[in-house]
């Protein structure tokens, strides 16, 4: 498809033989790729609004990326819209409020909020797009004290498949409002997202490393650990083969290693008696817990900042026994034969509370996430990932019928089935939303991301 004249954005459009279009649809992640027929540089609503007219006009898809952090597998043809154009982020001290712009990274909210003393419900990294995080759930570094990211939108500005510019809140639009809430790139283009942020400008955090002899202790105290902490505490283990590289600190270089991540919202005197039985354990290869502001929150993970080829599937479970738990570690660690990095996340506190205006989030019964990731080549491509996944299967069957459902921020890459979508939602809300979809997006315009069919078309 040609680049049509007649397209009314302000912003560059871009087909696939213009020159800048390989720089336009690159993506943090490198595992797949993607060649859309037409991509819309977009620098606000209005240039959004024509993209959308014109993939619907033409019966095209229409995807959206921000960071490309949630590339989900291979995708071919239709309209792309890139909102890295679209970047800023306004917060009145006044109601706690941040306005986010599309193309918004976290560590510019993170940088905004912190000058009048708040946060946001951000995760383990500052280069994933705030929004994109936000509307599928969200699960955070303080996710145990105030619950999904998605709880605190207040409002959106978004762009729906009919090509409208709608100001979308629980009293103006109550059903787009809740399916926005948990489900947001099958209803449209976020142009901006008012999220409540909290009155957080610190944690204790930080990381607990231990050497590979004590990986299957740490797995068992931190489990046991989890049964008693308070909500103030957000932890996780990563179960990591860290790679032999000069960004990665010299004691787990190279070395398959527990990495506990810890962020606790209380005192620094609370965070450290809370940790005491963990620190005890064995001997830490590294210790970086600390009272920290909560701008450098970035260095509890230690995210890699530079884009990755991965694939990451996930399952929720209503519980996990130490027994199960370190068969996942003779099932990924040395030796086994497959080369992921196991993280497990304990769940529960606010996030288990529903909020006063409902959304459509789902499992929120769910005690822990374990999520697996492979490293894959550069382009390896939604074959190479669908190959992957059966050394994930083999996982996750260890917890049986544990297992209550799937975070959709997590899964990583592609192919993603509808088996899978279907598990990210609780089942009358997965209705719900299919209903939904039939009437605000009937042609299914938006169905290049983690889609949820409209009811009619199923
Ligand atoms: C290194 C890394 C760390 C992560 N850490 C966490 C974490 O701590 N907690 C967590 O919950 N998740 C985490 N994630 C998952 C992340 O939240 C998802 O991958 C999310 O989709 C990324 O959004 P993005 O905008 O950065 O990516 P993109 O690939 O640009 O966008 C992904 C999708 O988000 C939707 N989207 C983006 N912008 C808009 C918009 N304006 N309007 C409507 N829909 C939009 C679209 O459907 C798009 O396809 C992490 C992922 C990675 C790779």
């Amino acid at each position: 498809m040609n680049v049509p004249a007649d397209i009314a954005s302000e912003g560059p459009v871009f087909g696939r033989e213009s020159a800048g279009y390989d720089d336009e649809v690159a993506a943090y992640q490198l595992g797949f790729g993607q060649r859309p027929d037409v991509v819309v540089g977009a620098t606000g609503p209005d240039d959004v609004r024509a993209a959308v007219r014109l993939a619907a006009g033409r019966g095209l898809p229409l995807a959206v990326q921000s960071t490309g952090h949630g590339l989900p597998g291979d995708r071919a043809g239709g309209v792309l819209v890139t909102t890295a154009r679209m970047r800023g982020v306004e917060v009145d001290p006044g109601t706690g409020i941040a306005r986010i712009q599309a193309g918004t990274p976290w560590g510019d909210v993170i940088r905004e909020a912190a000058l009048h003393g708040l946060a946001p419900l951000s995760g383990s990294t500052l280069g994933v797009g705030a929004i994109g995080y936000t509307v599928e759930g969200g699960i955070g570094l303080l996710a145990r004290t105030y619950g999904f990211a998605a709880d605190r939108i207040t409002a959106a500005e978004m762009v729906t498949a009919d090509g409208e510019l709608r100001h979308v809140t629980a009293e103006s639009d109550p059903d787009l409002f809740w399916a926005l809430r948990g489900a947001g790139g099958n209803f449209g283009v976020v142009t901006s997202l008012d999220v409540e942020l909290v009155r957080q400008p610190r944690i204790y955090g930080g990381g607990l490393y231990f050497a590979e002899q004590y990986v299957t202790d740490a797995l068992r105290t931190w489990l046991e650990w989890t049964a008693d902490v308070g909500e103030e505490m957000t932890s996780s283990i990563g179960l990591v083969p860290f790679p032999d590289k000069p960004v990665v600190p010299v004691p787990v270089r190279g070395r398959y290693t527990a990495h506990i991540r810890i962020a606790h919202t209380g005192s620094t005197a609370e965070g450290e008696a809370a940790v005491a039985p963990l620190r005890a354990l064995g001997p830490c290869v590294l210790d970086t817990l600390t009272d920290m502001p909560y701008t450098e929150s970035d260095a509890i993970y230690r995210d890699p900042p530079t884009p990755m080829a991965y694939y990451g599937t996930n399952v929720l479970l209503d519980d996990l026994d130490v027994a199960t738990a370190a068969r996942i570690v003779e099932l990924t660690g040395p030796g086994s034969g497959l080369n992921c990095v196991v993280q497990i996340s304990h769940l529960g506190g606010a996030m288990a509370r529903r909020p006063a205006a409902p959304s459509s989030v789902g499992h929120r019964d769910a005690r822990f996430l374990v999520r697996v990731l492979s490293r894959v080549a550069p382009g390896a491509g939604d074959a190479v990932a669908a190959a992957e996944r059966a050394g994930h299967e083999r996982v996750y069957a260890l917890f049986g019928d544990r297992v209550t459902g799937i975070a959709p921020n997590f899964l990583l890459g592609g192919p993603v089935t509808a088996e899978q979508l279907r598990a990210c939602y609780d089942e009358a809300d997965y209705e719900r939303l299919a209903a939904l979809k039939a009437v605000y997006d009937p042609g299914n315009l938006f169905r290049s991301y983690h889609n949820i069919p409209p009811a009619d078309a199923r």
